[in-house]
C-alpha cells in the first residue's frame, strides 16, 4: 500500500486516482502528524510526501520516520512545488528521501518511479522476511543442537552409572564413547579388551553382525588389566535404528564370572552325583530282578507284585539319573553319537512299542506318512531316546486326551518326524525356551513331574546329527514337536 501525504485534498485526489488507475492500493493523510500515526500502525511500501505543509513540514515528517524502526526503511518520494533549489533537495535526501520530484508532476514519470520504488520495497520486504525465517531456522537448529548435546551428555551419564562396562559405536563400528569401567580392561578407547585366545575375536564377530544388521550376544573371557586374569563376560552389542538405517550401536560387557564358576561347580556336582548314584542303583536293580524272578516261580503272590512295582520305580530313577549323566556329558562335550546307516522306520516303531508297553492301554498312537526303505546315518539309541522323550511328553502334557500322532515326511534332502498331541499346549513366547537346560513352563510345572532336561538332551542329539528341532503349539489345543535329519 502507498501512503500519500498532502495538506491539499485536490492534490491527494488527483494523485490517488492516478495510482489507483494502475491498481495500486492507496491510503492518504492530510498532515505530517496523521501520516506518522498511520505509518506506525499500518505497513506501507512507499510514502509520497508533500514538502510544504502547515505544522510539521515534509522534511520533519521524514526525519521523525527515521526515528522509528517500523518506519525508518519505508522509501519516501518528496513532492515539492517551491523548494527546487539544491539546498532543499539536499535536505530532502538527508532526511531519508529516495527521490525528489518537483511540481508540476509528469504523471508518466511519477508512475514509473512509484512502480520502481514500490517493486524494490516489495522485494526488500520479501528478502527481509526470508532472512528472518532463515534466522529463525538457524536459531531453531542451534537450540536443537544444544538439546541434543545435553541429551547425549545425559545418556553418557547414565552409561557411566551402569555397573557394566558400557560403550557406543558409530554406524561404521568406530568407538565413540566408553565409560570409565572400560579402562579396567583396555588401555585405549580405540581398542577392544583383550579376549582369551580360545574365545571369539570381538571385531570379527561384530563385523559379521554389522553386515547382517543384527545384535551381537556372546559369552567370552576378557583380561583385567589390573589383575592380569581373564574373567567371563556377557558381551551385548545392539544396533540403534533411525528409520531403516543403523544410527549407532550400544554395547555392554556384563561380568558373569562368578555365575560361571557356580554353574561349573553345579555341573561338576551333577556329574559326580549321577556317576556315584548309577553304580549302586544298577546293583539294586539286578538284585530286585533276581528277587522278582524267585518270588514268581511258584505262584503269583503279593510280594512279587510289590517287587514289580518297586522295580518300575527303580527304572524311573535309573532313567532320571541317565538323563542327568547325559546333561553332564553335554556340558563337558562328551556326549558321543555313533552314527551308522540305519532304518529310521524301525527306530520309530521300536520307540512307539516301548511307549505302548510302559503306558496303560488308553494311549493311542497313530502313524501318518511313510519313509522309503532307505538307510539314514543316525545313532539308533539316541534317536529312539528323542522319540521316546517326545512321546512321553505328548502323553504327560495331555491329561484329557490320549491321542498321539507320529508323522513322517521325506524330501530330497531330509526326513522330518513329528509328534502331535492335543494337550495343554505351550504359550508362544515360551516355545524357544523349552529346549534350554532345566527350563519348565511355569504354568504346567506345578501339575506335572519333571526336571526340564529331556528336550535339552534331544536338542543336543539332533544338533549332533546336523538336523533341526522345533515345535508349533497352541495353548489349550496341543503341540507338535519335530526333528529333521539329513538323508546324507
Ligand atoms: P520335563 O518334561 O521333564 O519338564 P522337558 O525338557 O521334556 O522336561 O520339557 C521341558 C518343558 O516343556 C516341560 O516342563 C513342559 O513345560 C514343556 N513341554 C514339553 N513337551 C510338551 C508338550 N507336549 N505339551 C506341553 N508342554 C510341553
Amino acid at each position: 500500500m502507498i501512503l500519500i501525504v498532502d495538506d491539499n485534498r485536490n492534490n491527494i485526489y488527483s494523485l490517488q486516482k492516478l495510482l489507483e488507475s494502475k491498481d495500486f492500493q492507496v491510503d492518504t493523510a492530510e498532515s505530517g502528524e496523521e501520516a506518522l500515526r498511520k505509518a506506525l500502525k499500518n505497513d506501507y511500501a512507499l510514502i509520497i510526501l508533500d514538502v510544504q505543509m502547515p505544522g510539521m513540514d515534509g522534511f520533519e515528517v521524514a526525519e521523525s520516520f527515521g526515528g522509528y524502526s517500523k518506519t525508518k526503511d519505508i522509501p519516501i518520494i518528496f513532492l515539492s512545488a517551491v523548494n527546487t533549489e539544491k539546498e532543499f533537495i539536499t535536505r530532502g535526501y538527508a532526511s531519508g528521501a529516495i527521490d525528489y520530484v518537483t511540481k508540476p508532476i509528469d504523471p508518466d514519470i511519477l508512475l514509473l518511479k512509484v512502480k520502481t520504488f514500490y517493486n524494490l520495497q516489495e522485494n526488500s520486504l520479501a528478502m527481509k522476511k526470508t532472512q528472518q525465517s532463515l534466522e529463525l531456522e538457524v536459531q531453531g537448529r542451534r537450540e536443537a543442537q544444544v538439546m541434543m548435546k545435553s541429551e547425549i551428555d545425559h545418556f553418557h551419564l547414565m552409561l557411566e552409572a551402569l555397573p557394566q562396562i558400557a560403550f557406543t559405536l558409530d554406524s561404521r563400528g568406530r568407538v565413540t564413547f566408553v565409560n570409565s569401567k572400560w579402562y579396567d580392561y583396555s588401555a585405549s578407547e580405540k581398542v577392544f579388551p583383550e579376549t582369551h585366545p580360545d574365545d571369539y575375536c570381538i571385531p570379527l564377530e561384530f563385523e559379521r553382525c554389522r553386515k547382517k544388521r543384527k545384535a551381537l550376544d556372546l559369552e567370552l573371557r576378557i583380561k583385567n588389566r589390573n589383575t592380569g586374569h581373564f574373567r567371563f563376560h556377557l558381551l551385548r552389542m545392539t544396533p540403534v535404528f533411525e528409520g531403516k538405517s543403523i544410527k549407532n550401536w550400544v554395547g555392554t560387557f556384563t561380568d558373569i564370572d562368578d555365575q560361571k564358576k557356580i554353574e561349573k561347580e553345579k555341573d561338576e556336582f551333577l556329574s559326580i552325583a549321577s556317576h556315584e548314584l548309577k553304580t549302586p542303583l544298577t546293583s539294586i536293580k539286578a538284585y530286585m530282578q533276581l528277587l522278582e524272578r524267585k518270588l514268581k516261580i511258584n505262584e503269583e503272590n503279593a510280594e512279587a507284585s510289590y517287587v514289580t512295582k518297586a522295580l518300575s520305580q527303580v527304572e524311573k530313577l535309573n532313567s532320571l539319573i541317565t538323563d542327568l549323566l547325559d546333561v553332564s556329558k553335554i556340558d563337558n562335550g562328551k556326549l558321543k553319537i555313533n552314527k551308522k546307516r540305519s532304518n529310521l522306520d524301525n527306530v520309530i516303531n521300536s520307540a512307539i512299542d516301548t511307549i505302548l508297553q510302559t503306558h496303560d492301554n488308553n494311549v493311542k498312537i497313530s502313524r501318518h506318512g511313510t519313509i522309503p526303505n532307505i538307510l539314514i546315518p543316525l545313532d539308533e539309541i539316541r534317536i529312539e531316546q528323542v522319540l521316546i522323550n517326545f512321546l512321553t511328553n505328548a502323553i504327560k502334557y495331555s491329561p484329557k486326551n490320549n491321542q498321539v500322532i507320529v508323522s513322517t515326511f521325506v524330501d530330497d534332502n531330509e526326513v522330518k518326524v513329528s509328534v502331535t498331541d492335543f494337550g495343554i499346549g505351550i504359550p508362544e513366547f515360551k516355545q524357544d525356551a523349552v529346549f534350554k537346560k532345566f527350563y519348565r513352563v511355569e504354568e504346567s510345572s506345578l501339575h506335572f513331574q519333571g526336571m526340564g532336561i529331556g528336550l535339552y538332551i534331544c536338542a543336543e542329539i539332533i544338533q549332533q546329527h546336523d538336523g533341526t528341532i522345533g515345535l508349533s503349539s497352541v495353548v489349550g489345543e496341543g503341540s507338535t514337536f519335530y526333528f529333521t535329519l539329513p538323508l546324507n
